[in-house]
């Protein structure tokens, strides 16, 4: 189902549009954002723009009664124009400049994350206005994009930044933390939480009462290899939460795992050789567009062929995948066993909704994939084939 649509379906689409084309489902990221409001009850779950800041998604998880994560203007233009009320907006960039913190503010989100006493001063003209969370930092070395290393105050230098926000003035909420992307482990959040909670307690000694917990983003989706289903990832995290932070604002700031399962790949083949033993195919998106994920956020996706999901059976190869363009590093993946495809031929990949179209390039002048949202007739067949949130496409290609 994680097609979003049935094959005959996603063939006439791409006869539609061309290729490459990505289908978006937005009904696959309300069904996402529902599932983790499920698995994390008493949390404000924030989507975070980032990895698909399209205006679909955005506009359904708005009606879907979501919140938002503004990190740059752009977004919080995109919250203005599609009418996100702002007190359900968190501005959580670290690092932003005078006219950022302004054009945020006119737009009515209050609260923002700091986490060096520079940002404070830049803060300090609206301190009236603004509520703070603290951004700690918790190492991740396991975490696929460990975000720590450029963001956050050490726990340890905490208390005293604490402190002298509170002696300025500013209103302190709480704090806040990222422990990465991609997390395979809730035991990341656990430990965070932990620690957050420790620091609460020593920030009351101090006389500074907070009541915000953020624990940002990070939650797993399967990509080639599974990931445990979401109710089970946050079972330990939500009991961590109930015990430590049974009185606390929670806050969630989840992006890709609402938005990855939201939109499928369809590419072409556009060219076939023989190099070394090994077979090529060559599509038209590739590493400069919509597997751009592959090096920005080191992701890895599946590739099948369309014709595998219509039930043909062809001998399989081992295969090198490569995009368009004619730079060497253009290459999606090698030694994947595939059935043998022709030019012409259309390839899907799912999970490609986060950090995928949002950082595609128009290196070479080829064309970026175009995002179709599919309409709910073209939905129908894939809810009724997947009553719960979905997980895993039936993977003719030999897993793993
Ligand atoms: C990128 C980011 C997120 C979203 O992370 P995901 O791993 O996509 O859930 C949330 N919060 C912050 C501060 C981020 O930088």
């Amino acid at each position: 189902m994680l097609l979003g649509a049935d094959p005959a379906t996603v063939r006439d689409l791409a006869a539609g549009h061309g290729t490459p084309l990505l289908l978006l489902s937005t009904q696959v990221a309300r069904r996402q954002y529902r599932a983790l409001t499920h698995a994390l009850p008493r949390v404000d779950v924030h989507y975070s723009m980032k990895p698909l800041p399209h205006p679909a998604v955005v506009r359904a998880l708005r009606d879907e009664g979501a919140a938002f994560d503004l990190a740059s203007a752009g977004e919080v233009d995109l919250a203005r124009v599609l009418e996100v009320d702002p007190q359900r907006c968190i501005h959580t960039h670290p690092i932003k400049r005078d006219r950022d913190i302004r054009h945020a503010l006119d737009f009515g989100c209050r609260t923002f994350v700091f986490d060096n006493p520079y940002e404070l001063a830049k803060l300090e003209p609206y301190k009236r206005e603004v509520e703070l969370l603290l951004r700690i930092s918790f190492p991740n070395p396991q975490a696929q994009c460990d975000l720590s290393l450029k963001y956050g105050v050490a726990a340890g230098d905490a208390l005293s930044l604490l402190g002298k926000a509170a002696d300025a003035g500013f209103a302190v909420r709480g704090l806040s933390f990222h422990v990465g992307s991609q997390v395979a482990d809730p035991g990341r959040f656990v430990a965070a939480i932990a620690a957050c909670g420790r620091l609460f307690d020593l920030a009351e000694l101090d006389g500074i009462a907070l009541d915000t917990l953020d624990i940002g983003g990070g939650f797993p989706v399967p990509y080639v290899e599974p990931v445990s289903g979401i109710a089970e990832f946050c079972a330990p995290i939500a009991a961590a939460l109930e015990k430590q932070f049974p009185h606390a604002r929670l806050i969630a700031e989840p992006g890709r795992f609402v938005s990855a399962p939201a939109m499928t790949l369809v590419s072409s083949v556009i060219g076939k050789a023989e190099r070394q033993g090994c077979v090529w195919y060559y599509l038209d998106d590739g590493l400069y567009g919509s597997y751009s994920g592959k090096l920005f956020d080191r992701a890895d996706y599946r590739l099948i062929p369309l014709a595998d999901l219509e039930g043909a059976a062809r001998p399989k190869r081992h295969s090198v995948v490569a995009g368009p363009t004619c730079d060497s590093i253009d290459v999606i993946c090698e030694g994947r066993l595939l059935a043998e495809m022709e030019s012409d031929d259309l390839v899907v990949s799912p999970m490609m909704g986060a950090y995928t179209a949002a950082s595609a390039t128009d290196f070479h002048l080829f064309r970026r994939a175009k995002v179709v949202e599919l309409v709910s007739g073209e939905e129908a067949l894939a809810a009724s084939s997947a009553p719960s949130p979905p997980r895993r496409i039936p993977d003719p290609v030999a897993a793993r």
